[in-house]
């Protein structure tokens, strides 16, 4: 199974599409390389802003908008994230010039939407508007704005300014004191109805008014938006400074996760190792396929990232994960943990086995192990010792598991 059918694509029960505006010229970054195109986390500023996305939530069609001519580029910037092609999966992708103001922008995206006739006419048929220099974005926001938006036509993410707030004229002159608890900073993705929206933006286009957002057009034409709160994690990439900054250790969360488990050997039953079925006359005792060292992985991931613990996800009393493959088990833990924003640092595994010899075996399982986690195999590493003939493990009895891993999350 694919990553992108094992996302928990079940968040969304009404029809979406999203929209990635990247048509602007980034003057702030120096003119010299798009913002959206600079590398991120083995990706770009643009993946990283679209991988979360299509992680959280399902959506019919994607549209990125980009600068005239610019398809090619934006391309390479969106597929720079090996894993794209499989988390797009069947989503249809359109690429779009955008036009001189983000407005234009958005409006031509909505067209090709239109055109596209992916969006069923209906009230329920949502539209995401994202940044595409939000590389920060996480699935809470994304759930969030998606939801508020099924039930009041239109949510947007907001933050109540740390900064106390002024209103000045042209020459800096405080001409108004704001009160901080009435205002709202927002972010992206804004969520609205679709075909609304679309009519809104039609509407703006013809009456000559700027708009600093989708939310004013909104506001206009066809209603109030629900605000659901942001994330300071959640900014935008504007400045050159912005992204080494958001690269460095500071702006990080790490944190480290324990894994154990035991099965007995009996034969019978395949001695599974990280998903390598091992040649040897016992295998695990066990509810799932018994494979202790994918057991022990589960729970050290889970453990970092704070989300369970292999039971609670998984209970052996539940006849659903009867002979589970315990591949699949970790897929979709992993699934969830990487939507929540963490990524693997390593992963390293202790397995007390006294037969057979595990060495010939080592760099299979670590392939193995790595596949699923869409990591590099530098990252896995695992090792096994016997019992010395000692306890349950020594007289060949079980098999234990102890694995340690590091999830690192970007904070802001
Ligand atoms: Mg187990």
């Amino acid at each position: 199974m694919t990553a992108a059918q094992t996302r928990t694509a079940d968040s969304n029960s009404a029809p979406a599409a999203l929209i990635i505006v990247a048509a602007g010229s980034s003057t702030r970054m120096g003119g010299r390389i798009k913002k959206e195109y600079l590398p991120l986390n083995g990706g770009t500023v643009l993946s990283a802003a679209a991988r979360i996305f299509f992680q959280t939530m399902h959506f019919t069609a994607a549209v990125i908008a980009v600068p005239a001519h610019g398809e090619q580029d934006a391309r390479a910037a969106l597929f720079a994230d090996p894993d794209m092609a499989t988390l797009i999966g069947t989503t249809q992708l359109l690429f779009v010039p955008g036009g001189a103001t983000r407005q234009e922008s958005v409006r031509h995206a909505l067209e090709a939407l239109y055109t596209a006739g992916v969006l069923p006419h209906s009230d329920s048929s949502l539209v995401l508007i994202h940044d595409g220099a939000r590389p920060f974005v996480t699935s809470a926001i994304i759930k969030a704005a998606a939801a508020a938006a099924e039930a009041y036509g239109a949510a947007v993410p907001a933050l109540q300014p740390v900064d106390t707030q002024k209103e000045t004229d042209k020459n800096g002159i405080i001409i108004r004191h704001l009160q901080r608890k009435n205002l709202a900073a927002v972010q992206t993705p804004q969520a609205f109805r679709f075909y609304p929206l679309l009519d809104a933006h039609r509407k703006a286009a013809a009456d000559g008014c700027d708009y600093t957002d989708d939310t004013e057009i909104w506001g206009k034409y066809a209603g109030s938006v629900k605000t659901v709160p942001g994330d300071s994690c959640n900014k935008k990439i504007t400045y050159p400074g912005d992204l080494p900054q958001a690269d460095k250790g500071a702006s990080r969360m790490i944190r480290t996760g324990l894994g154990y488990d035991l099965h007995p050997l009996v034969e019978g039953r395949k001695l599974l190792l990280g998903g390598i079925q091992i040649p040897f006359d016992k295998g695990e005792d066990g509810h799932s396929d018994g494979d202790v060292l994918f057991h022990a992985i589960t729970d050290a991931l889970l453990g970092a990232s704070g989300l369970g613990d292999i039971g609670s996800f998984f209970p052996p009393s539940d006849p659903t994960w009867k002979d589970a493959d315990s591949a699949q088990l970790l897929r979709t833990v992993w699934e969830q943990i990487t939507a929540a924003g963490w990524k693997l640092g390593n992963l390293d595994c202790v397995i007390a086995l006294e037969q057979p010899k595990f060495l010939p075996y080592r760099e299979q399982v670590r392939e193995s192990i790595a596949k699923v986690l869409h990591a590099d195999k530098s990252q896995i590493f695992v090792k096994a010792k016997t019992g010395e003939k000692l306890g349950v493990i020594g007289e060949g009895k079980a098999v234990e598991v102890w694995s340690v891993c590091l999830l690192e999350k970007q904070q802001a």
